[in-house]
């Protein structure tokens, strides 16, 4: 009988033990990650606790001091893992607000139905593209301020960020269809904003509303509210308004189309070569993925609630992974060297490295956009050879009258792509 209740507390004692393990690499797991990866000033601390008990997230009160906001504990780590990506912000935060567990929050999984008589290789794959920027003409791309404009060995340059990106979004796109690819653009024209419209005709049907609504919701201040309506020019609304809510447009279109993987497609300029009147012999690439908050990065409720997804789901590690395939194939393809921390100032004061010419940095879109995102920024527009070859309109793809170095830059993306889907 002794000898039976001896090795019961034995047994029990083991279970406890290898419990209690368990719960120590989970904290050692997390607690590295958010070093690693998410907290790039060491300064958000306060904002989280990792414990015996499991993660939560904490907010700040107006005199400073904090509470705690919501988490999970370690017994429903893998439930409330599998919600975060199935529920919009805005229904998770009011259900945050509301004081029930997370764990608690049901869904049902949808099975995607894969077309297995398709034998194209990307048959049943959901891929969302955001081409950057706006516009698709100078004047435009002048109140965005994305444009290169000088004359190089007597002959006129003027690019528009915003007309290379929706030649490369197009060209991606076309390439990934025509192997069964199911792909979405947040936007398909010169001009277009996320909202389907030209900024000019936001500015006249949509522009008051969104700004009482922004007021409501506690965005802006009214003193901002009234500056937006009464003096603030086309410009300082474009920049200091707009550009946030089509920025948050493109992540609600990807996020309800719910993709396999996001990409995001910028070209790059010498950030040292301020004004952008003469050309530069600097040429690199770089990839951003999601994390590297900066220590007053997660004031707001929704900031919170991106940072605790990131920490608990791989979506930055699976994005990582895209983006050294994507940078393996810019490398070889474009024949531009990649970034490293010594490149630009932003990648040392923003970004957390993770490898060559990849970088944690906490963008918009790369926060807001759940699942597998990347935001790359390939070769230097003001580059003196690309400058000259990005302005050369020399091929046709698809019926896109282009330059056969943008036609690179989409192949690049796409070669990257079946690397990354391959794997
Ligand atoms: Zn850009």
């Amino acid at each position: 009988m002794r000898i039976l209740l001896l090795t019961i507390s034995f047994n029990l004692l083991c279970l406890l033990c290898s419990a209690q393990k368990n719960v120590d690499s989970l904290k050692h797991f997390y607690t590295s990650k958010i070093e690693m990866l998410l907290d790039k000033e060491k300064a958000l601390q306060p904002y989280y606790t990792i414990n015996d008990s499991g993660i939560f997230i904490n907010a700040k009160t107006k005199e400073n001091t904090f509470y705690r906001e919501f988490g999970v504990e370690w017994s429903e780590l893998d439930t409330v893992k599998k919600i975060l990506n199935h529920f919009s912000d805005d229904s998770l935060i009011s259900f945050i607000n509301s004081r029930e567990p997370l764990s608690t929050l049901a869904y049902s999984e949808t099975n995607r139905k894969q077309n297995f008589e398709n034998k194209k290789q990307l048959s049943g794959i959901k891929i969302a593209i955001d081409p950057g920027h706006i516009a698709g003409d100078m004047k435009t791309a002048m109140l965005e301020k994305k444009y290169i404009q000088f004359n190089y060995n007597n002959q006129p340059i003027a690019i528009t960020e915003g007309v290379l990106t929706l030649q490369t979004a197009l060209i991606l796109k076309h390439l990934l269809e025509e192997q069964g690819a199911e792909v979405m653009l947040t936007r398909e024209k010169s001009n277009q904003t996320a909202f389907g419209i030209t900024f000019k005709e936001w500015l006249e049907k949509h522009f008051k509303n969104a700004v009482d609504s922004s007021y409501k919701l506690n965005e802006i201040t009214e003193q901002e509210k009234t500056f937006l309506l009464t003096k603030a020019t086309q410009r300082e609304i474009f920049r200091s308004y707009f550009n946030n809510l089509d920025m948050r447009q493109r992540a609600k279109k990807i996020n309800e189309f719910s993709p396999d993987l996001s990409v995001i497609i910028h070209y790059n300029v010498d950030e040292k070569n301020t004004g952008w009147k003469k050309p530069s012999d600097k040429n690199y690439n770089m990839i951003f993925v999601a994390g590297s908050f900066l220590k007053n990065e997660l004031e707001k409720p929704i900031d919170r609630l991106s940072f605790f997804r990131l920490l608990l789901t791989d979506d930055t590690e699976q994005s990582t992974k895209l983006a050294e395939n994507l940078m393996k194939c810019f490398t070889a393809k474009l024949n531009v060297p990649t970034a490293d921390s010594t490149t630009a100032d932003y990648l040392t004061k923003y970004c957390i490295t993770k490898s060559k010419g990849v970088y944690a940095r906490n963008l918009t879109l790369t926060r807001l956009i759940k699942g597998v995102v990347v935001y790359g920024e390939t070769l230097y527009q003001d580059n003196a050879s690309e400058c000259i070859e990005l302005s050369r309109m020399n091929t046709e793809v698809f019926g896109i009258k282009t330059s056969a170095r943008i036609k690179q830059v989409a192949e690049a993306f796409y070669e990257g792509i079946i690397s990354y889907l391959k794997e």
